[in-house]
């Protein structure tokens, strides 16, 4: 209808084109204002409607029961309303909890998925969202991801998220700033008396990680200091080059021996990756990152590895992706594979370890199948982050089989043999690898854990009976 508007506004002068836009693009937004009411506030905006309702914590819970949306107050009955209408990102997630930090005045949240498989667990991310909706939708997507992520790793853990709100261009480069953040954060997580478990991700370093430790037991991806399982990148890579491995094999190519990689980014996994891979005798490894320090300290790192070569490069350059290779390993950011690089790519497999490679999860995933490029779906690969701190609280050992049986041929769950089932399915199916994978993670987190599998929701509903949105930090 709009566009139908404006093509008949654009035959008429500039002026009247410029007003008429105007008018169209207000009338617009007041729909979309009307539609999804407080979720189209700014996050900031958010919060002052908190506080003139003298409320600091709020809820929207599913009663999958009564199969109805539970809420705290009308405020967030009004984002439950926008929730619950939204069939996107919302699948009858289990709950969203809210709180402002007292002290640092951000908006914290956990959002839980699923739990039957086990209590919610995954990363807390800092970062800026211009609206509700924005912030709402990512935390839903993401503690879906995690449900994923963790079923088809064969954890028995359910998937949860947690988001902090950044402050425009802050940086938190202050210790004593992060002290009070990550505090609080902890103190949110304590009071959900373990519905979620936090994790590292996004905006959050190790430390981060021992801050909200401080005030909660439900934290994991701690320092090895204090006992915690420290950095996974290079469990991560591993995991990665087990996904690669399966591909090759899938294709009909062998091993990785002889063949070449190219890796998008030179930090803290896309090293250990080279690393992994130059020890299977690669033919040739090129990796780029647009630190140009990062990138001479890499050529120091491995300058015994005449086969691999690392390149700067600007951050708009695409022209790696043009690169000639079997494989083509995403290991810097999200949505690098979408409209405009998927035409370009000049390899077999697509399979790395940045998280949300596709930048539309549906369209990106059909359109990298039908060039018949075999892609294998990132949260198979980059699983090891969360699964070498999930079950740290049982202790922390070094070469644990629990760990090592991930990258292994003979679990069903390893990365290389649910890697190699999902690509027989896609073509056994016809269908592209992310949804083959999806299904299939899908299917796993249908399966209730035989001790806790209740627990999770028997914990959101004593928090509501014992009105948890009236408690303080
Ligand atoms: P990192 O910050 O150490 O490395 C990312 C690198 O990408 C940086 O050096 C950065 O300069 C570079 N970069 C940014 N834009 C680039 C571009 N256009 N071209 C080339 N390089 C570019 O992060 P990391 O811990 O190595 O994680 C890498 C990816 O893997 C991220 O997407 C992360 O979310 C994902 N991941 C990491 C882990 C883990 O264990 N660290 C686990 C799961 C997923």
């Amino acid at each position: 209808m709009f566009n139908t508007v404006s093509r008949r506004v654009v035959a008429g002068n500039k002026q009247t084109t410029f007003q008429a836009g105007m008018i169209v693009r207000q009338f617009s937004q007041k729909l979309n204002q009307q539609q999804n009411g407080v979720a189209s506030l700014s996050v900031e905006k958010f919060q002052e409607e908190m506080q003139k309702a003298g409320i600091q914590r709020g809820y929207v819970v599913y009663d999958a029961e009564k199969q109805q949306v539970v809420t705290s107050h009308p405020l967030f009955a009004q984002l439950g309303e926008f929730i619950s209408k939204d069939k996107r990102d919302f699948l009858k997630h289990e709950a969203c909890f809210f709180q402002v930090g007292p002290k640092s005045n951000l908006l914290f949240s956990a959002f839980l998925h699923k739990s039957n498989r086990g209590l919610a667990h995954g990363g807390v991310r800092l970062w800026k969202y211009n609206s509700m909706e924005d912030y709402v939708r990512d935390g839903l997507r993401l503690s879906l991801g995690m449900t994923r992520k963790n079923a088809l790793a064969g954890l028995w853990w359910g998937g949860g998220k947690g988001i902090i709100q950044k402050t425009d261009g802050a940086t938190y480069a202050n210790d004593v700033t992060r002290d009070v953040i990550f505090g609080e954060y902890g103190k949110f997580l304590s009071s959900l008396k373990g519905a979620y478990y936090g994790a590292e991700d996004v905006g959050l370093t190790t430390p981060d990680c021992d801050r909200m430790h401080n005030s909660s037991r439900f934290v994991s991806c701690l320092s090895q200091g204090i006992g915690g399982s420290g950095n996974p990148s290079h469990s991560t890579a591993i995991g990665t080059v087990c996904g690669m491995e399966a591909a090759v094999n899938f294709l009909g190519m062998g091993d990785l021996s002889g063949k070449k990689v190219v890796v998008q980014g030179a930090g803290n996994v896309a090293s250990f990756i080279v690393e992994e891979l130059v020890k299977r005798n690669v033919g040739k490894v090129i990796a780029t990152d647009i630190d140009k320090n990062l990138i001479a300290m890499r050529k120091e790192q491995f300058k015994h590895a005449p086969n691999v070569e690392f390149r700067v490069v600007a951050p708009n350059d695409l022209s790696i992706f043009a690169e000639p290779c079997d494989v083509f390993a995403p290991a810097a950011l999200g949505g690098i594979i979408n409209s405009t690089t998927i035409p370009m790519l000049n390899c077999k497999i697509v399979c790395g370890a940045a998280n949300n490679q596709l930048l539309d999860p549906v369209e990106h995933d059909h359109m990298i199948k039908n060039r018949g490029i075999i892609y294998v779906p990132d949260y198979l690969n980059n699983r090891m982050g969360i699964v070498n701190c999930a079950n740290e609280c049982f202790g922390y050992v070094k070469n644990d089989p629990a760990i090592l049986k991930h990258f292994g041929r003979d679990w069903d769950n390893a990365v290389y043999v649910i890697a190699s089932r999902i690509l027989q399915t896609s073509r056994d199916q016809n269908i592209p690898t992310g949804l083959a994978a999806n299904k299939l993670a899908d299917e796993f987190s249908e399966m209730e854990n035989p001790i806790i599998g209740h627990r999770g929701w028997s914990i959101v509903k004593s928090l509501i009976e014992d009105k948890w949105e009236n408690g303080q930090l």
